[in-house]
């Protein structure tokens, strides 16, 4: 399977100033043609070390896509980058330059001298005309090899992937596998325990699982590889079954969903309204929830460190004339000491009642933390 290195350009993008969403982009669009990429690169707009740069990756890799650095000025460095790493020079394409003042034309705008350098490109090169902007893309394919160099603006970049370059490596490279990924969610177990359930699996080489914790959420990605979809498609269904037997309703999402979606979805399909009451928690919890599934919301104040949150709780039970079919919510946080902030979750249904609590480091805590155990002892009480 060809190796794929991305390397994104820009100065700007090494200083911290824009984020690096075409690598992001890129990968994932590579992932689903088949591609395995090795390495990605971040490089400031040097034209001698971003040649370096290229030509080290394709000793290692078939295909090199850069973005960035295509623009008009002295400071874009990639053309002359790319033609320095092939060894030749760059050469004035009429019928760029042609396209690059239709452009400007199209636009209602005069274009500039400085525009002139973009229809510059390495000797070796073959161009892809950019409908979307001035900045025409181009490609190398040499010894086996491409290089495909494209716009830093994103949406440039996409619209040039989608229009010419996906078409563009799959003529180079047609035999791709096709790889699938999936990512099952789930919450609440730690990564311990999610390793006793699936540690085995974790040694599969293909599928492939993948484990990633956050607050809480720890996801599964599963990535199968076969010769064909259909293959792959099996590959991974059966290790999905593997793994949702293993986690049953531990599991509580694919992919793009959230928790908080997930659950909205299941109160309104029941039909449940809650009553919720909530401390210290600037009323996260009732904003999480879709407006048609609270009953009564309370957002109060954050509890002191004397605050005791079972004894409160029954205090509000026994004042409370709540109608048993709506489930009742009550949350707090508060301090415990300097550094500990307690995480308390009470859930009463017409079934059974809850508690969960928690403490957290107070420097590393965010209130999401507690939305998403409240979210997950609701989901837990509705299955
Ligand atoms: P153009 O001539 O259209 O400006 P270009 O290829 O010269 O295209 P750059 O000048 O390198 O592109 O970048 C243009 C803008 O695109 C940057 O200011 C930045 O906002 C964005 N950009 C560049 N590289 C990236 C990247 N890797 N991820 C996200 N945004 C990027």
């Amino acid at each position: 399977m060809p190796n794929v290195e991305i390397i994104a350009i820009g100065s700007e993008l090494l200083l911290g100033e824009t984020q690096d969403t075409n690598t992001f982009y890129l990968l994932r669009k590579l992932r689903d043609l088949g591609f395995d990429v090795f390495r990605t690169t971040l490089i400031g707009d040097n034209p001698k070390r971003i040649a370096s740069t290229i030509q080290e990756s394709l000793e290692r890799s078939d295909i090199v896509i850069t973005t960035g650095g295509l623009g008009p000025t002295v400071d874009d460095p990639t053309r002359d980058a790319v033609a320095m790493a092939f060894g030749c020079k760059t050469e004035f394409k009429e019928e760029l330059w042609m396209d690059i003042r239709n452009y400007f034309d199209k636009m209602g705008r005069s274009v500039s001298e400085n525009n002139i350098r973009q229809a510059y490109i390495p000797e070796l090169a073959i161009a892809i005309p950019n409908p979307v902007g001035t900045a025409p893309a181009f490609y190398v394919y040499k010894d086996s090899k491409l290089v495909l160099s494209l716009p830093g603006v994103p949406a440039e970049m996409r619209y040039l992937i989608e229009h010419s370059g996906t078409d563009l490596l799959l003529k180079y490279f047609p035999t791709q596998d096709s790889i699938l990924v999936k990512t099952l969610h789930t919450f609440g177990l730690g990564e311990s325990v999610m390793d006793e359930f699936v540690g085995d699996l974790e040694k599969s080489s293909n599928p492939t699982l993948g484990l990633s914790a956050k607050q809480g959420i720890i996801d599964l990605r599963i990535t199968a590889k076969g010769k064909t979809k259909a293959e792959a498609e099996r590959l991974l269904n059966d290790f999905e079954t593997e793994v949702r037997n293993r986690l049953g309703d531990n599991i509580f999402g694919v992919d793009d969903e959230t928790l908080p979606e997930v659950v909205n979805r299941m109160i309104t399909r029941n039909y449940v309204k809650l009553n919720v009451i909530e401390y210290g928690t600037g009323g996260a919890i009732t904003k999480a929830l879709s407006p048609s599934s609270i009953q009564t919301s309370s957002v109060q104040e954050m509890p002191d460190m004397s605050f005791s949150f079972r004894d409160h709780v029954q205090n509000i039970k026994s004042k409370m004339e709540i109608d048993s079919d709506s489930p009742l919510l009550i949350c707090a946080i508060f301090p415990i000491s300097d550094s500990f902030i307690r995480s308390e979750i009470y859930l009463r249904t017409n079934r059974k009642e809850e508690y969960a609590e928690r403490n957290y480091n107070s420097l590393t805590f965010s209130v999401d933390q507690t939305v998403l155990s409240a979210f997950e002892m609701i989901r837990k009480a509705i299955i």
